[in-house]
């Protein structure tokens, strides 16, 4: 038996129970409530989206707990003081998806959309000089499952790309930074600085009022990663005095984003409601699947996140 452990609503969590069974014809994925208090010692893994922590710890066996998203912090911090193991999905479907997000937004930014969206409130007919792609320059901030994904993307459309991660990197056509002096000379030079970190200790308000402060006047900021990885309040600063051009964010500290929130009616900021790297029912069930069978056959456990970077 596997529990399903979530705060899903109830028909979500039963389009995922059907989809999981479906895929694990031999294993049965049951709702983690329906489960007995006898059984729940007996189970070893479980399947989880958005679980509550008290969930987790119902289960007092648990080896490993497989996440059907990628991004993990919350997860994290529920098992920081358990020897339960966290597998997080790693599904090419979602870094092409993220991709495609990625390319949308950043010719969003290149084509001046929020520009001239705005010329049309005002009736107002200008045309303001071409760039072209090659002479925008990116960079991304975690190269990664999605950040390696989205950079090829950009570079196959012209895009000057770079990116900082915590190792360099070597990659054919994307220039690589790591540590802090690498921070500041890629910010230095993003036109459009694009957020696909993992939220750690380590990330947390890393995109603060002196990094941005780094970035050439004029620039954009696109946030697809977690919002507490960005300050909210400086980044307000850098749009309101005309530093940042313009931002594009699809996640928030807290979520959804209040109706109260300043972020909603800003000229100069594009709110997406967490959109831009759904998850695919389909293509996270097989994977979910193949590890689990494997898990089964051999004991053997799939990559799981360090415990001790939080990614
Ligand atoms: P990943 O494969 O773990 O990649 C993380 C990248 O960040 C790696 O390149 C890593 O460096 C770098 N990194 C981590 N901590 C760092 C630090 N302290 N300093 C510098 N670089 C650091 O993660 P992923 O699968 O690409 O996912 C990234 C995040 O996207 C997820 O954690 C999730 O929050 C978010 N996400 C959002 C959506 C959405 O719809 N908005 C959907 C899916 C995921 P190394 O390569 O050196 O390890």
């Amino acid at each position: 038996m596997i529990p399903f452990i979530s705060q899903l609503p109830e028909n979500e969590q039963n389009v995922w129970l059907t989809a999981l069974n479906d895929c694990l014809p031999n294993e049965n994925v049951v709702r983690s409530s329906d489960i007995s208090p006898a059984d729940k010692k007996r189970c070893q893994v479980a399947i989880v989206a958005n679980p509550h922590p008290a969930q987790i710890a119902e289960f007092g066996h648990l080896i490993w707990l497989h996440s059907v998203w990628a991004g993990v912090e919350h997860l994290m911090s529920a098992v920081k003081d358990s020897p339960i193991e966290v597998v997080r999905l790693i599904d090419p479907m979602l870094s092409q998806t993220m991709a495609e997000a990625v390319l949308a937004w950043s010719l969003y930014i290149h084509r001046e959309m929020p520009r001239y969206a705005k010329q049309q409130m005002n009736n107002h007919w200008q045309q303001h000089q071409y760039i072209p792609a090659s002479d925008r320059r990116i960079g991304i901030l975690g190269l990664g499952e999605l950040g390696q994904a989205s950079a090829e993307q950009l570079h196959h459309h012209g895009f000057t790309v770079m990116g900082w991660s915590r190792s360099k990197k070597s990659l054919a056509n994307i220039s690589s930074y790591s540590g802090d002096d690498g921070l500041t000379e890629m910010l230095a030079q993003c036109d459009i600085l694009l957020c696909l970190l993992p939220l750690t200790p380590a990330t947390k308000e890393l995109v603060n009022k002196s990094r941005l402060a780094l970035m050439p006047k004029g620039s954009a900021v696109i946030n697809f990663a977690r919002g507490a990885i960005i300050n909210t309040d400086d980044l307000l600063d850098a749009l309101n005095t005309r530093h940042i051009d313009h931002a594009v964010l699809d996640v928030f500290e807290h979520e959804p984003l209040s109706s109260q929130s300043e972020l909603w009616q800003h000229p100069d900021i594009t709110v997406l409601p967490h959109i831009s790297a759904p998850t695919n029912l389909n293509s996270a069930c097989d994977i979910v699947a193949k590890n689990i069978i494997k898990f089964r056959e051999t004991g053997l456990l799939p990559v799981t996140v360090d415990k001790v970077t939080g990614y």
